[in-house]
Protein backbone atom coordinates (compact mmCIF):
# COMPACT_ATOMS: atom_id res chain seq x y z
CA UNK A 1 0.00 0.00 0.00
CA UNK A 2 2.61 2.21 0.57
CA UNK A 3 4.53 1.59 -2.49
CA UNK A 4 1.75 3.13 -4.22
CA UNK A 5 2.38 6.80 -2.77
CA UNK A 6 6.46 6.57 -2.61
CA UNK A 7 7.33 8.60 -5.56
CA UNK A 8 11.02 7.57 -7.01
CA UNK A 9 13.29 9.30 -9.24
CA UNK A 10 12.47 13.00 -7.70
CA UNK A 11 14.69 15.74 -6.60
CA UNK A 12 14.95 16.54 -2.82
CA UNK A 13 16.66 19.49 -1.25
CA UNK A 14 18.52 17.09 1.41
CA UNK A 15 21.75 16.55 0.48
CA UNK A 16 24.72 14.47 1.71
CA UNK A 17 25.49 15.91 5.40
CA UNK A 18 29.09 14.42 5.71
CA UNK A 19 30.09 15.83 2.02
CA UNK A 20 27.32 17.71 0.69
CA UNK A 21 26.78 15.88 -2.03
CA UNK A 22 23.69 15.31 -3.93
CA UNK A 23 22.01 12.31 -3.09
CA UNK A 24 20.68 9.52 -5.73
CA UNK A 25 17.97 6.97 -5.80
CA UNK A 26 15.57 9.79 -4.13
CA UNK A 27 12.54 8.51 -2.57
CA UNK A 28 9.45 10.42 -1.04
CA UNK A 29 7.02 9.07 0.71
CA UNK A 30 3.55 11.08 0.77
CA UNK A 31 2.82 10.73 4.76
CA UNK A 32 -1.17 11.47 3.99
CA UNK A 33 -0.93 14.54 6.38
CA UNK A 34 -1.51 18.25 5.10
CA UNK A 35 -1.00 21.44 6.99
CA UNK A 36 -1.77 24.58 5.56
CA UNK A 37 -1.93 22.74 1.81
CA UNK A 38 1.69 21.64 2.22
CA UNK A 39 1.85 18.09 2.13
CA UNK A 40 3.66 15.79 5.13
CA UNK A 41 5.96 13.99 3.25
CA UNK A 42 9.24 11.71 4.16
CA UNK A 43 12.26 12.34 1.77
CA UNK A 44 15.12 9.61 1.87
CA UNK A 45 18.13 9.74 -0.52
CA UNK A 46 21.84 7.75 -1.01
CA UNK A 47 25.03 8.91 -0.82
CA UNK A 48 27.58 6.74 -2.71
CA UNK A 49 30.63 7.23 0.13
CA UNK A 50 28.07 7.97 3.45
CA UNK A 51 25.13 5.33 2.62
CA UNK A 52 21.34 6.47 2.90
CA UNK A 53 19.51 9.54 4.57
CA UNK A 54 15.99 10.39 5.61
CA UNK A 55 14.27 13.59 6.87
CA UNK A 56 10.58 14.74 7.16
CA UNK A 57 8.98 17.58 6.01
CA UNK A 58 5.60 18.64 8.04
CA UNK A 59 4.88 21.98 6.71
CA UNK A 60 7.79 23.04 7.67
CA UNK A 61 12.19 22.35 6.87
CA UNK A 62 13.52 19.81 8.62
CA UNK A 63 14.95 20.07 11.40
CA UNK A 64 17.45 17.13 11.59
CA UNK A 65 18.70 14.42 8.76
CA UNK A 66 18.96 11.28 10.16
CA UNK A 67 21.14 8.57 8.45
CA UNK A 68 19.10 4.90 8.13
CA UNK A 69 19.89 2.04 7.05
CA UNK A 70 17.59 1.77 4.15
CA UNK A 71 14.94 4.01 2.54
CA UNK A 72 12.44 5.11 5.40
CA UNK A 73 14.30 2.22 7.39
CA UNK A 74 15.85 2.27 11.34
CA UNK A 75 18.24 5.04 12.34
CA UNK A 76 21.60 3.90 12.41
CA UNK A 77 24.51 4.82 14.49
CA UNK A 78 27.60 6.65 12.18
CA UNK A 79 30.80 7.46 13.62
CA UNK A 80 32.89 10.51 12.76
CA UNK A 81 36.42 11.73 13.58
CA UNK A 82 35.57 9.30 16.61
CA UNK A 83 32.06 10.85 17.57
CA UNK A 84 28.57 9.04 17.57
CA UNK A 85 26.12 10.72 15.54
CA UNK A 86 22.51 9.71 15.19
CA UNK A 87 21.51 13.26 13.39
CA UNK A 88 22.44 16.04 11.56
CA UNK A 89 20.81 19.25 13.02
CA UNK A 90 19.67 21.70 10.17
CA UNK A 91 20.16 25.70 10.00
CA UNK A 92 16.46 25.62 10.47
CA UNK A 93 16.44 23.78 13.77
CA UNK A 94 19.54 26.86 15.02
CA UNK A 95 16.77 29.65 13.66
CA UNK A 96 15.47 31.37 17.17
CA UNK A 97 11.53 29.98 17.47
CA UNK A 98 10.31 33.63 16.26
CA UNK A 99 11.87 33.06 12.55
CA UNK A 100 10.54 29.10 12.60
CA UNK A 101 7.16 30.38 12.95
CA UNK A 102 7.35 32.40 9.72
CA UNK A 103 5.82 31.60 6.93
CA UNK A 104 8.41 29.92 5.01
CA UNK A 105 8.83 27.77 1.74
CA UNK A 106 9.63 24.58 3.59
CA UNK A 107 11.62 23.44 0.65
CA UNK A 108 13.84 26.26 0.29
CA UNK A 109 17.55 24.61 0.03
CA UNK A 110 19.13 27.07 2.51
CA UNK A 111 16.75 25.89 5.41
CA UNK A 112 18.01 22.42 4.82
CA UNK A 113 21.75 22.93 5.17
CA UNK A 114 23.11 20.78 7.81
CA UNK A 115 25.36 22.93 10.86
CA UNK A 116 28.79 22.98 9.93
CA UNK A 117 28.76 20.80 6.73
CA UNK A 118 31.77 21.84 4.26
CA UNK A 119 34.36 21.45 6.98
CA UNK A 120 33.03 24.32 9.35
ZN1 LIG B 1 28.39 11.79 1.48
Amino acid sequence: MGIARDKIGVRTPMRCPICDRQLDNVLIRDLGGVTADLDWQLHAGECPDHGWFQTEVISRPPREIFPVTRPFGPTRRLVIDGKELFSFPTVWNDLPQEAQRQKVDPFDPKYWRVRGVGGG
